[in-house]
């Protein structure tokens, strides 16, 4: 049987809170008990909002908990010529566009075609660079214009035919190629985005099974047809609940009061944190 590989990986915009702690116990469990590996990945393609005072929080409130992971730690940033080689294949291969548009761009184009699709992040974008000709492409890069790259999705779903994935809570899960549209591949400030570099970094290390809130189950539908199209093996999913708080608020960073620093600092100990995260408990009984 394959080895057990899981993997947690935040973005360092801000101290670890009580909900990603519970992520990363979850991914830690899961390869403790299965006697494999659990992986410890930085996702800082952001440079502009990652910081590097909050990884180094993140690692050592990690630590505190009791959590231990194996091998070094991954850092996104480290790998943008990687990530760069795999968007320029995509794109080799017509999968792949630059779109030069602004956010008002894609805006008055939906509101003048009457209102866009709506997929898990809001309206889709609505195609406007996919028709541009190679020329006209050549031009506006030549000339300097800002772009992103994006995924064409329609072409991507026709290359992959049917695919599914198999979420542990809900089973086998149907591929829905373009239910969030021409996603980005490459962000006009980084080679590459969320959903690319997830894709192959999972793929480069061998994460065989991953676990995150089920406010990401929408991204497997997209991770997993990034995965087709590469000829990457696709992982076995967990998608968690969130917690919530007392009144059924899902915790997010925003909420500074539960990190796992300001509950250090009041005195609880790791072992209580851990109970209480994996209790699904936000508070103190
Ligand atoms: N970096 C993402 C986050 O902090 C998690 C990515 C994933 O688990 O696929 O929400």
């Amino acid at each position: 049987m394959q080895p057990v590989v899981t993997r947690f990986a935040p973005s360092p915009t801000g101290l670890l809170h009580l909900g990603s702690a519970y992520s990363a116990l979850v991914a830690w469990t899961r390869a403790r008990e299965a006697g494999g590996r659990f992986l410890l990945r930085i996702e800082d393609i952001d440079t502009g909002r990652c910081r590097p005072e909050f990884e180094a929080a993140l690692l050592g409130d990690l630590r505190w908990l009791g959590l231990d992971w194996d091998g070094e730690v991954r850092r996104q940033s480290e790998h943008f010529d990687t990530y760069h080689r795999v968007v320029e294949g995509l794109a080799g291969r017509g999968l792949a566009y630059p779109c030069f548009c602004t956010r008002a761009d894609i805006a008055r184009e939906i509101a003048g075609s009457g209102g866009a699709p709506h997929g898990p992040d809001g309206p889709l974008y609505p195609g406007t660079c996919r028709q541009l000709s190679p020329a006209e492409r050549r031009q506006r890069i030549d000339a300097g214009h800002d772009h992103c790259i994006r995924l064409d999705a329609g072409r991507a779903a026709l290359e992959v035919g049917p695919y599914a994935f198999v979420d542990e809570g809900q089973g086998r899960i149907e591929g829905q190629p373009v239910l969030a549209g021409d996603i980005v591949v490459a962000r006009k400030d980084a080679p590459t985005s969320y959903h690319l570099a997830v894709t192959v970094d999972d793929h480069l290390q061998g994460v065989t099974l991953v676990t995150r809130g089920d406010d990401l189950l929408p991204s497997a539908h997209v991770q997993v047809l990034l995965q087709r199209l590469l000829g990457y093996a696709t992982p076995g999913y967990s998608h968690h609940r969130l917690l919530a708080d007392a009144t059924g608020r899902r915790l997010a960073k925003r909420h500074g009061d539960l990190t796992i620093r300001s509950l250090r600092e009041s005195g609880v100990t790791a072992e209580e944190v851990r109970h209480r995260a994996l209790a699904g408990r936000t508070a103190a009984p």
